[in-house]
């Protein structure tokens, strides 16, 4: 490792820092070091919730106008440096530049849909019992929010918290992914060449143990933001306890593909849903359920997309599937695969990681036939390229299975029966059903979130709902006295 590889830094209250001790940002598809980023301590994040707080008071009283104003100016950068994001996202998440490149310009989007929202968010006049009484509300910022955020959409993710965060007159401190560090340093730029103010972004960098849990538990930050696993899930939710908090956790689908359904469709999102992003999506397909009459040409039709993946570094063109992100996960896939195979599954395609295309990070798109119930893969989140595949005999076994499962993020559901359809909605705890699309389908608008009860999460993002979430009401009422 050389020392002339560029040293990346924190901000905080409008500066670049360095923090006392470095850790290495390392390219997924070669395990070659490309930056070194801070690996700061408690005292950073201190210093950062610090910035915040001092800004919080200003940046709340300025109008909504001013704070959409930014927003788009954010956008604006954001698209300007569009290309240079978006290839320091691909280098280190491992995603290829075109699904990279897309994401940069959603968060722009992201950014240009606060800001219009900002401006329709009221409170309202309420009828009051008591005659002297006139009774409105108003919604307020919460403060300070901590934002934490995973390294699978780097770049979008965070802006679905900062976006509606600061328009709404939050000030954040965010901390990213570690993996991840380096896409949050070219986001954070756009937001120091909008202008904004010192201390409403600061920006963290260092370990989740350290830098997440400072910050989701200081007393001096209001409301938490986090997207992540749900074990870290849980333990933010105790280490903030108290606080107002959005948690947006793992999934693991199902796709559910009944007798009747339209199977080219079905195969197409079942692929789309488990190979773009190499499966690190949390409303991945995760598993499919398919009636028996249905399992070997839909899965044949899915391998057939499977194989027209090519794997490689992410920055080349044509490759349309990179390295998965790191160690862990890629561990992860390969037992989860390895598992179901002893077990009894047979591989219809893929299966191998693939150190020859230059790390240990690379895996094929897999689709896997005669999963069962208590198989690993399909009771716990892959999260990776791979499409597992349990066969039901009737719409009752199919319930039965879509209902055993500690997550309820996103579904499919793939029939031409709308009764069944509806029937299979509303009954699985999942925060999202689309029916006849894949588990992926969400607009940034509209409200995502895991299901009541289950492993996936607690709140909505997305839109206004994000609005709602990360804004407090207050009543207020007024006494006619003459
Ligand atoms: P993770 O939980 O390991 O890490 C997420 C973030 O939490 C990182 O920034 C990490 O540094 C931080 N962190 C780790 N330990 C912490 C602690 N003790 N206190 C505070 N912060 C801590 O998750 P990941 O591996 O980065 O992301 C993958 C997971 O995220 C998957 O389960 C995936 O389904 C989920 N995810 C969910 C959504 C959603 O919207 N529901 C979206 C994307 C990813």
């Amino acid at each position: 490792m050389s020392d002339a590889i560029e040293q990346l830094c924190n901000f905080i209250d409008g500066r670049w820092e360095e923090a006392p001790d470095r850790m290495a940002a390392v390219n997924p598809a070669t395990g070659g070091q490309v930056a070194w980023l801070p690996k700061s301590d408690r005292v950073c994040a201190r210093n950062a919730i610090a910035a915040a707080k001092r800004a919080k008071t200003a940046w709340a009283a300025e109008p909504v106008w001013r704070r959409a104003n930014l927003c788009v100016a954010i956008a604006a950068r954001i698209d300007e440096q569009r290309s240079e994001i978006a290839r320091t996202l691909s280098l280190e998440q491992g995603k290829p530049l075109v699904q990279a490149t897309g994401e940069v310009a959603k968060a722009a989007d992201g950014f240009r849909l606060a800001a219009e929202l900002a401006k329709q968010t009221r409170g309202e006049t309420l009828p009051a019992e008591d005659p002297s009484k006139l009774v409105m509300t108003l919604r307020q910022p919460r403060g300070v929010y901590a934002v934490v955020t995973p390294w699978n959409y780097p770049v979008n993710i965070p802006v679905e918290y900062l976006a509606p965060g600061i328009v709404t007159g939050n000030t954040i401190v965010w901390t990213p992914a570690p993996t991840t560090s380096m896409a949050a340093v070219a986001l954070m730029r756009a937001i120091e060449a909008a202008e904004a103010p010192n201390g409403v972004v600061n920006l963290v960098i260092g370990e989740g143990q350290t830098v997440g849990d400072e910050i989701v538990s200081h007393p001096d930050t209001n409301g938490v933001g986090f997207t992540g696993s749900p074990e870290t899930g849980r333990r933010i939710a105790e280490r903030g306890a108290g606080k107002p908090r959005l948690l947006e956790l793992g999934g693991n689908g199902p796709l559910m593909v009944f007798g009747d359904a339209d199977l080219d469709r079905a195969a197409k999102a079942a692929a789309n849903g488990a190979f773009s992003n190499a499966g690190q999506i949390c409303a991945a397909t995760g598993r499919v359920l398919a009636h028996r009459s249905v399992v070997e040409p839909f899965a044949e039709r899915v391998a057939r997309h499977a194989r027209d993946h090519i794997l490689g570094d992410p920055l080349h063109q044509g490759v349309t599937m990179g390295p998965l992100n790191n160690a862990n996960v890629a561990a992860k896939v390969r037992q989860h695969v390895d598992e179901a195979v002893a077990g009894g599954a047979t591989l219809v395609t893929g299966g191998r990681p693939r150190p020859d295309l230059g790390s240990d990070l690379f895996f094929e798109p897999t689709v896997l036939t005669g999963v069962t119930r208590e198989m690993r893969i399909n009771r716990e989140e892959t999260f990776g390229p791979v499409v597992p595949i349990l066969s039901f005999n009737d719409d009752d076994e199919a319930m039965s299975l879509a209902l055993d499962s500690e997550y309820g993020l996103s579904v499919g559901v793939f029939t031409e029966n709308l009764g069944r359809a509806l029937k299979f909605a509303e009954a699985i705890p999942a925060g999202i059903v689309n029916i006849n699309e894949g588990s992926t389908y969400w607009e940034i608008h509209l409200p995502f979130g895991g299901g009541v009860g289950t492993k996936s999460g607690v709140g909505r993002l997305g839109g206004r709902f994000t609005l709602e979430a990360m804004t407090e009401v207050k009543m207020i009422s007024i006494t006619r006295t003459h």
